[in-house]
């Protein structure tokens, strides 16, 4: 049976962008009759605002975008995420280095992004551990995203060994969501562009792991006309519960899907196949 999920993290209140993917993600499980759930990544406590969490919940009822099981909060499931990370055992090694030490390396290796590997074969002297991170291989991982079509990437290539046991003690949000996703079943994955670039990690924690892959569709990021991803930094405005209606409408065509008079039409009508296959779409100007 299908089972989706929208993961928002709890930064700041539902805006644009993030009504895209719940939009998105609820119509393709309704569509194929399947269960919806939502997930609070709140797994990162210096950027997170205390009131968002439940002013996105809010703004998804009032949205009519119902879910099927109890909220879950990441905050309240670290026991699973120790537990993985012992599973990791082997797999993983302690990093001593800061972050920009990392990217002053990266830079002098012209890759930049990259971790070079300095502690792979043990913490040079002198420096302590601070993050733990997963060693990864060459070996490309390969996916067929259901909107952006094929992807490859390898992972040890155009990342490097990444962390997933950050220096301050926080589980890192690859592991949690890959954790997560296979722990509530979660068969489809519909989220926004900007982590398609996350998945090849995510598959490779899968398969450490020993979890089923699930499907995935990205859909496009919303962009300002400046192409800044919208966002509480860019000045995104919150979703104003008065307009639902209005946002929801400019949502669909955001979308590619056909206009609708509700969302039980909006359901009938819901064709991923229509979707831009571009990983950025500039935002209509958002209805008051
Ligand atoms: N929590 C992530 C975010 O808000 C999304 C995670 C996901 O959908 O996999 O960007």
């Amino acid at each position: 049976m299908y089972a989706g999920r929208f993961a928002p993290s709890p930064t700041g209140p539902l805006h644009f962008g993030s009504l895209v993917a719940a939009l998105a993600s609820w119509l393709d499980a309704r569509a194929a009759s399947g269960r919806w759930q939502v997930r609070i990544e709140d797994l990162d406590p210096p950027r997170e605002q205390p009131r968002a969490a439940g002013q996105i919940l809010r703004a998804l009822e009032s949205l009519g975008l119902e879910w099927d099981r109890p909220v879950a909060y990441q905050s309240r499931r670290r026991m699973l995420y120790r537990d993985a990370l012992e599973r990791l055992t082997g797999k993983t090694y302690a990093c001593g280095c800061s972050r920009k030490e990392v990217a002053d390396s990266a830079l002098a290796m012209n890759a930049a992004g990259v971790y070079p590997g300095t502690c792979r074969n043990g913490l040079p002297a002198g420096k302590t551990s601070r993050a733990l991170r997963v060693r990864t291989t060459a070996e490309p991982i390969c996916f067929v995203d259901r909107v952006q079509g094929k992807i490859e990437q390898s992972v040890e290539r155009d990342v490097g060994d990444f962390i997933v046991c950050r220096a301050d003690g926080q589980f890192a949000y690859q592991l949690a969501v890959v954790v997560d996703d296979a722990e509530q079943g979660i068969t489809d994955v519909v989220r926004g562009a900007d982590l398609l670039d996350s998945t090849a990690r995510q598959i490779y924690l899968q398969r450490l792991l020993g979890y089923p892959t699930p499907r995935y569709l990205h859909v496009p990021v919303a962009v300002n006309a400046v192409g800044e991803k919208l966002s509480k930094q860019a000045g995104a405005r919150a979703i104003e519960l008065t307009g639902a209606k209005d946002q929801l409408r400019t949502a669909l065509a955001f979308l590619g899907q056909p206009e609708a008079a509700n969302l039980r039409e909006a359901v009938r009508s819901w064709d991923p196949g229509l979707i831009p296959a571009r990983r950025m779409v500039t935002a209509p100007d958002a209805p008051e």
